[in-house]
């Protein structure tokens, strides 16, 4: 071969391995995805872009009767491996509608309400999605009362003010007692790879998961077990879908995926929290769901394949999907692979590019190395 050819050879080479994982064509299913109004036991909406997406990449799907998403690569394989990550957003219901048309909430998950105030909303009614706004007294009314002690946003005296002043023209909207809330905050990009959005918890789990499929397709990757991509429901009210979904499949070893607290800024104590940095690679934890020789398994792929990842600890549980895949059954080898984020549960989740692709590759190395006769056992 000419020493040009070969030349060009080995840049086309670089080229390929230097290309960036989340494409364009990613992107903007990323930004639709996170887009799409998800909440808390109402996830179709998610589920359905997010299925659209992942289907030319999986032989089979299906949906469990709560709505939990799965893409299935060998589903004749009786060995199970599931990669995982929760489709649900924290949000809020509509629990009580005054006479002067002001609508009253009660939360949906744990979504914070010491950011709600002046925030704006879309009420999720019979007819359709109707704008509303947090409302909250002008400071000047605030401080101009003597008696009183400036507010602090509660559930019980934040409402909705979507422009109606009666009950009957509140309902006049279908806006509905049990009508779901989300925040109109989207999708967008700031400097040096930094994104932000609205529940990046979890739905980049759901992106991520949906990038290692596409991965394992394009790549021709054939895997000596059947692979099942969940996007679980109702994890943000006590990781309820993948309970479910982990006794349907009754997989032999589970990845999760969820976000984890960046602790780098201001108000968190790192010697409660831990050092873990947006940047710095996907986030492994130890604890008792998670299975050691697993989580060294993945040590061992992101040291061989140069990916940068952090520790932290979990205790009696990880407060992740991980729990309900370990516990389940009759025990799942299950491991953690967090992204670093921050502001976690507001409607401004921050996090970093490289640490969406660190872990889309982790997850992916992981499953080239697994195999049913990988050793798992304890003693
Ligand atoms: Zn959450």
């Amino acid at each position: 071969m000419a020493k040009e050819k070969k030349e060009q050879k080995k840049a086309k080479k670089a080229d390929k391995k230097l290309a960036p994982i989340v494409t364009e064509h990613a992107m903007d299913f990323l930004k639709n995805y996170i887009n799409t109004p998800s909440p808390v036991g109402f996830e179709s909406g998610g589920q359905k872009v997010w299925l659209d997406y992942i289907k030319p990449y999986v032989d089979n799907h299906f949906v469990d009767p709560y709505g939990t998403a799965v893409g299935v690569i060998n589903p004749d394989a009786p060995f199970k491996v599931v990669i995982e990550a929760h489709a649900d957003e924290i949000s809020w219901f509509v629990n009580y509608i005054n006479e002067q048309g002001l609508i009253y909430l009660k939360r949906n998950g744990g979504v914070d309400h010491q950011v709600a105030p002046a925030k704006r909303v879309l009420i999720h009614g019979r007819k359709g999605a109707v704008k509303a706004v947090f409302g909250w007294p002008a400071i000047h009314t605030r401080l101009g009362n003597p008696d009183a002690k400036e507010p602090q946003p509660r559930v019980d005296n934040l409402f909705l003010d979507c422009g109606a002043r009666s009950k009957k023209e509140v309902e006049a909207l279908g806006i509905h007692i049990g009508a779901v809330v989300t925040y109109q905050d989207g999708f967008d990009e700031l400097a040096n790879d930094y994104l932000i959005g609205r529940a990046f918890d979890n739905r980049i789990g759901g992106f991520m998961i949906a990038q290692v499929a596409r991965l394992l397709h394009e790549n021709k990757a054939q895997l000596p077990f059947g692979l099942y991509v969940v996007n679980a429901v109702q994890e943000e009210i006590g990781l309820r879908g993948a309970e479910m979904i982990a006794r349907r499949i009754k997989p032999n070893i589970a990845i999760i995926t969820d976000v984890t607290h960046d602790t780098q800024t201001p108000m968190i104590n790192k010697i409660i929290e831990g050092e873990i940095a947006c940047g710095k690679g996907p986030s492994l934890a130890y604890g008792p769901a998670v299975h050691n020789k697993l989580l060294n398994l993945v040590l061992d792929v992101a040291e061989q394949k140069n990916i940068a990842v952090q520790n932290r600890t979990v205790s009696r549980s990880t407060g992740t999907d991980t729990d309900s895949f370990a516990y389940a059954n009759d025990g799942c080898p299950s491991v953690l692979i967090s992204i670093p984020l921050r502001y976690m549960h507001t409607p401004a989740e921050m996090l970093h590019k490289s640490d969406i692709e660190g872990t889309i590759r982790l997850m992916y190395e992981t499953l080239l190395v697994l195999t049913p006769e990988t050793n798992l056992s304890y003693l």
